[in-house]
């Protein structure tokens, strides 16, 4: 659907700036899309610490000519056309809302806590064959993400599945009325941890709001939500469909039997019975079934479809994952779906990750567009294209078909053909994007490229990266800058994925301790300025050949520099002066400060680009007084330096912790190291970051032993009663530290603790599971939200730091996005 220039302003009670005539044909709140182009509508959305007007100038160089703003960045005025709005997310959830009251066919809307993904999945499977159905892609529920999902509504499609999730009070009812739900479902409520509402009616009120017009809703049935739902005036629903495990009263009744590896459900509805099987045990599944099993009936599907289909119901992968390939790929995974909307998702996250010049995607036949197959593969030869992929490998009859839609193309039928001629294929150095719907088994396709390694992996949630910057810099100054600190690897967690991050978040610096990590960075495509730490004499010329920024910290540093710098005829090369306050670590003090004078001045090889120090107990109140004589030295050192130069470099000093408690000595710029990777040495700032990085294995083996018997090494655990043992395959060669067994660690499986027993091996530890209900191949957490790595350190009398940066490099790392 395209819209004319003057009915978007006055959907979005704009003011318009400039006069292009085209048609919008999509929108984009997303700076680096390759597909934004010149039909683009770009919103320019200002989070508390994000505002995407930064990244206007770049996209208008790109081609975008239309934007929504809050302001016209300065000197962009006649460049391209601006619709100013007080709000930018207002205006994109009232377009949103505009474009969703075009259509008319039924829209089940979705909240809950817990399950609401899961649900809309499994609808979409169970419904798909009757019905050409819109779904949010992925967890597309936020005040961001509802929008953009029902903007992807057309004319073909006949039913809508779109989820809503709520933070805090008053964000549903803008969710109402953008997705405009005629059939509301409630999945599990959940009671834990909402900061956002003073208590569980508000919450259950609040959540309630988005059925306030719909003519049905589906819930468990439960003394609270009947409670409210029968003194709350708002609500207009018209029926109400309940289920029950319990409760006999309610409209579908449903008694559970486990079998070996699935459930027998009964149902009871009026005065039908039937049962149903499905392939699940565990009590959030059943729910999430029964849930659908609402559907169904409501939707009147016969007992013969609803027994077919439910199943087949499958476990639901919503994450896009990045995993390291053979020959030197990327591989990144998303096996589990393929559709239109959620391909443009992934094309995206192919973009934003991509650690190679060269790009492919490997493509299933694409279901459920609301389109032709003509008019689809059009449309997604032309993301092939605007995505610049240099080779697509389809797999699937319809897809074969419409090869001609696109250049430089292998097809194969199915999933087993594509195997067939794997070798042919010669995956080298690349980044792959594996994207197929669920029954061609594409993670089949994973497994072959995936580099092989154990079954032990550090998990590494971006999301929570951004977010964790974010949190730092709102304690910021705006005009303060910000150094990102990703030396030792980016403290275990991952160098280029974490810089590419970064960079994109649009900080100022990075920081790295050594050349190599520099030069890596720089060869995977990263443009921002690298400041090195510790820049060795051996390590100048590469410096200089990579455009790394060396920290100088003595005479001899300087002089060994200025020669090189002299040879080579280098113009005003930056380096950053480092000045020791008090660490006495590295750095000039205040004796050397004249002959530093005398060195630089006048010096046209060199520029100081920034002064620096460094606080030695930024993290101990009790020497509170010792980091502010450190600040004031700094302070009366970088002056003279500066007077004497006459110029103005960034003057930085604060790491984290430094930040948190010395805000004052912010300077120019900050350093931020481990509070972007989730860790602070305050409690209670603690509560405010997201954990990143979640070490996982798996359990390889469980045994029963008897009292009197021992376990592992030096027979160091003696069970005193029968005892279950598991051993999962991480030890100290993958950096546990040994000091961590024979009963001080744990690790989680299945949401509880289990005590590691025994003495670690070099690849191997062993807990104790007597009370866990666990089988072989179930999933361990070695740290993450719990343990977490502040836990282990205090444990071990050490500091988070070391924890994340010993783990072993034969350790996958795998990022990944919500
Ligand atoms: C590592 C490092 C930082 C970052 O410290 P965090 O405590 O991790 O924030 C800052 N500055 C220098 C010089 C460093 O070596």
């Amino acid at each position: 659907m395209t819209l004319s220039i003057s009915n978007i302003e006055k959907i979005l009670h704009a003011k318009r700036f400039g006069d292009y005539n085209g048609s919008i044909e999509t929108i984009s709140i997303d700076s680096r899309s390759l597909q934004n182009n010149k039909n683009t509508l770009f919103f320019a959305l200002v989070g508390p610490n994000n505002d995407a007007h930064i990244y206007i100038e770049a996209l208008i160089d790109k081609g975008v000519q239309n934007f929504v703003v809050s302001h016209i960045p300065e000197q962009l005025a006649n460049k391209a056309t601006f619709f100013v709005v007080e709000n930018t997310l207002d205006a994109l959830q009232r377009y949103a809302a505009y474009h969703r009251s075009l259509f008319k066919f039924p829209v089940i809307g979705l909240t809950g806590s817990n399950g609401k993904t899961i649900v809309k999945e499994w609808l979409n499977f169970l419904l798909s064959p009757e019905f050409n159905i819109i779904r949010s892609p992925k967890s597309y529920n936020s005040q961001v993400g509802v929008p953009l999902s029902v903007l992807a509504i057309n004319e073909m499609h006949n039913l809508g599945l779109f989820e809503a999730g709520i933070s805090k009070m008053n964000e549903m009812e803008k969710l109402e009325a953008i997705i405009q739900p005629t059939i509301g479902i409630l999945t599990n409520i959940g009671s834990a941890h909402d900061e956002g509402f003073e208590d569980l009616e508000k919450k259950i009120k609040e959540k309630l709001l988005l059925f306030q017009h719909s003519k049905l809703l589906i819930y468990q049935k439960n003394k609270n939500i009947d409670l409210i739902l029968s003194s709350f005036p708002l609500l207009g629903v018209r029926v109400l469909f309940s289920w029950s495990f319990a409760d006999e009263t309610a409209d579908v009744f449903v008694s559970k039997k486990a079998m070996d590896d699935k459930t027998i459900l009964q149902i009871r509805t009026g005065k039908d019975h039937f049962e149903i099987q499905i392939p699940f045990q565990d009590e959030a599944s059943i729910e999430n079934a029964v849930t659908c099993l609402m559907v169904l009936l409501s939707f009147k599907y016969d007992q013969k479809t609803i027994q077919n289909r439910m199943e087949w119901l499958y476990p639901v992968e919503m994450r896009l994952k990045v995993k390291n390939g053979i020959n030197n790929t990327t591989l990144i995974d998303d096996s589990y779906s393929c559709d239109f909307q959620s391909l443009k998702i992934a094309l995206d996250f192919l973009e934003s990750q991509k650690q190679h010049q060269t790009k492919t995607v490997i493509l299933s036949d694409i279901f459920q567009s609301g389109l032709s197959n003509q008019e689809l593969y059009a449309k997604v030869s032309q993301l092939i294209t605007s995505n610049k992929i240099h080779r697509l490998i389809g797999i699937g009859e319809t897809i074969s078909e419409f090869k001609s839609q696109f250049t430089n193309c292998i097809t194969y039928r199915n999933t087993a053909d594509f195997f067939l001629h794997l070798k042919e294929l010669n995956f080298a150095n690349e980044t792959i994007l594996i994207k197929g719907a669920r029954h061609f088994q594409f993670e089949e396709i994973v497994a072959a490229l995936e580099e092989k390694t154990h079954e032990t992996v550090l998990e590494v949630n971006l999301n929570s990266i951004s977010h964790n910057l974010s949190f730092f810099k709102s304690k910021l100054k705006p005009t303060t800058k910000m150094m990102a600190m990703v030396k030792a690897f980016g403290y275990g967690s991952g160098g280029f994925e974490i810089a590419k991050l970064l960079e994109h978040h649009k900080v100022d610096y990075l920081g790295v301790a050594f050349a190599d990590e520099g030069i890596s960075l720089k060869n995977a495509g990263i443009t921002l300025p690298i400041m090195v730490l510790n820049p060795e004499t051996t390590s100048f010329s590469a410096i200089i050949q990579y455009n790394l920024e060396p920290e100088i910290y003595s005479l001899k540093g300087l002089n060994a520099f200025l020669q090189i710098a002299e040879k080579r005829k280098l113009k005003h090369f930056p380096i950053h002066i480092k000045l020791d306050t008090g660490m006495h670590r590295l750095g000039f003090s205040e004796e050397n400060l004249e002959e530093l004078i005398t060195v630089l001045k006048g010096n046209s090889f060199v520029s100081v680009k920034s002064i620096l120090s460094h606080l030695a107990t930024s993290d101990a109140i009790e020497h509170k007084e010792f980091a502010h004589s450190q600040i004031d030295l700094f302070e009366r050192l970088s002056s003279k330096l500066m007077i004497a130069l006459n110029s103005k470099p960034i003057r930085h000093i604060l790491n984290t912790s430094g930040i948190s408690n010395f805000p004052e000595g912010q300077y120019d710029m900050v350093r931020l190291g481990i509070g972007l990777y989730g860790i602070s040495n305050d409690a209670e700032e603690q509560k405010y970051l997201e954990n990143v990085g979640t070490l996982k294995s798996i359990i390889s083996q469980i045994r029963t032993i008897q009292a009197g018997e021992s376990v592992g090494y030096g027979r160091r655990f003696l069970a005193d009663k029968p005892t279950k043992i598991a051993t999962i395959p991480i030890g100290y060669a993958d950096g546990i530290s040994r000091h961590w067994g024979n009963g001080l660690g744990f690790v989680t499986i299945n949401k509880q603790q289990a005590t590691i027993v025994g003495s670690i091996c070099m690849d191997m530890l062993m807990v104790d599971v007597t009370k866990i209900n666990c089988k072989e191949g179930d999933s361990v957490i070695i740290f993450g939200e719990s343990p977490s790595v502040s836990l282990i350190a205090e444990q071990l009398r050490t500091i988070p730091y070391e924890i994340l940066t010993s783990i072993s490099q034969r350790v996958k790392r795998i990022f990944f996005r919500e």
